[in-house]
């Protein structure tokens, strides 16, 4: 059975002709940049979220940038997160000119470690604690596990928290919405996330007026009028296209992580009489299950069986950061992050999509040792 990673055009099918209207909308009204339908999005995806603001970007790594720039972070500071994520999210540091400072990760979750956390602000010396000026956590794989205990963390210490969710679209915790526990959040509509434009878009969530207007500067130019500008900005604008093509798939996001959410209960039911590593699905923490990611011993023997049978897989990610070449730099070395090290070598993530079948997972399983 050919089962890939991410069926995208599954998921559109249903939705096509709607998606095909939309873009010939766009085109009719020849409006693409700014276009009416940016504000009706925006509108839509903070109703989705249960946020005050959203703020429509050009991808989830400027929407990074951006969050850091209006939260003041520049060059000489610092910012702390995790290594185990994508590069985009230590690059929006490095865009500001501030220092990336890594901080281990939690072996269950996967997430940022609040002990780990605590640990380093407290220890940290004094001239460096002051240059402190964002955490950003990431909720990989679409969990965000934790994030509440960070969020009070970085509140006790007066620093600015940005919440990675670029793998998140819709999760919660005790049912809240998530942007409730961040002073800004980020979203990523890369085409295989759980909510996907045809191309990069991305989106900025807060629940600060005073925020979410200076974005808006900030992401055009820092234009208040057409001429006039505040300040200097960036070109960091969603495209009119990419929003209408957005607000037909918004529909179906709540179907779609429903979807996922019962597709890890199914994940889970069959790998855990294997004795395989079991996300947790629908506690405290609602996860939305961007991956379906397993853990296993014999991954190399075992994602090669898989690839053997068709069955699409990926390791996210492979290298943690403080290792990569890009950050040879920052002078760290094997056993820093001991715990995103050993994920790295076990972690296997499995087929997941909003339209994955039962069978499909099944099959997916018995391959399995
Ligand atoms: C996808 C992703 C990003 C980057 O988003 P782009 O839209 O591709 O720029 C940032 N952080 C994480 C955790 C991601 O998964």
């Amino acid at each position: 059975m050919n089962i890939p990673f991410v069926n995208l055009k599954r998921m559109h099918d249903p939705i096509r002709e709607e998606i095909d209207r939309a873009i010939s909308e766009v085109i009719d009204a020849n409006n693409y940049i700014n276009g009416r339908q940016v504000k009706e999005f925006e509108t839509d995806f903070a109703q989705f979220l249960g946020v005050q603001s959203v703020i429509g970007m050009s991808s989830g790594t400027d929407a990074l940038f951006l969050a850091l720039k209006v939260g003041g972070v520049r060059e000489g500071d610092y910012v702390i997160t995790v290594p185990n994520t994508f590069i985009a999210t230590t690059e929006a540091i490095s865009m500001t000119g501030a220092k990336i400072l890594f901080t281990d990760v939690e072996e269950n979750s996967s997430n940022m470690s609040p002990e780990k956390l605590e640990t380093l602000l407290d220890t940290m010396d004094k001239k460096i604690a002051d240059k402190i000026k964002a955490i950003i956590f990431v909720d990989l794989y679409g969990s965000p596990r934790d994030l509440d205990k960070i969020y009070q963390i970085a509140k006790a210490h007066d620093i600015l928290l940005i919440s990675d969710a670029a793998q998140a679209h819709g999760a919660t915790i005790d049912n809240k919405p998530i942007t409730d526990f961040a002073h800004i959040s980020t979203y990523s509509f890369y085409p295989g996330k759980n909510l996907g434009a045809f191309g990069d878009a991305g989106a900025i969530a807060t629940n600060d007026k005073e925020i979410a207007d200076k974005i808006r500067q900030l992401r055009n130019h820092g234009r208040t009028e057409k001429y006039i500008h505040n300040m200097e900005g960036y070109n960091c604008r969603i495209d009119t296209l990419q929003a209408a093509i957005l607000k037909v798939k918004l529909k179906s996001l709540a179907g779609w992580n429903t979807h996922r959410i019962k597709t890890a209960g199914l994940y889970n039911e069959h790998l855990s009489r294997k004795g395989m590593f079991c996300p947790a699905v629908n506690g405290k923490y609602g996860a939305v299950f961007h991956l379906y990611v397993t853990r296993s011993e014999a991954r190399d023997s075992s994602m090669k069986k898989l690839k053997e049978a068709g069955v699409g897989v990926g390791v996210h990610y492979p290298v943690p950061l403080h290792l990569q070449p890009a950050y040879r730099r920052l002078g760290y070395k094997p056993g820093d992050f001991p715990v995103s090290e050993k994920l790295s070598e076990t972690i296997i993530s499995l087929p997941m999509d909003g339209a994955i079948t039962p069978e499909e997972v099944k099959y997916v399983c018995n391959l399995l040792p």
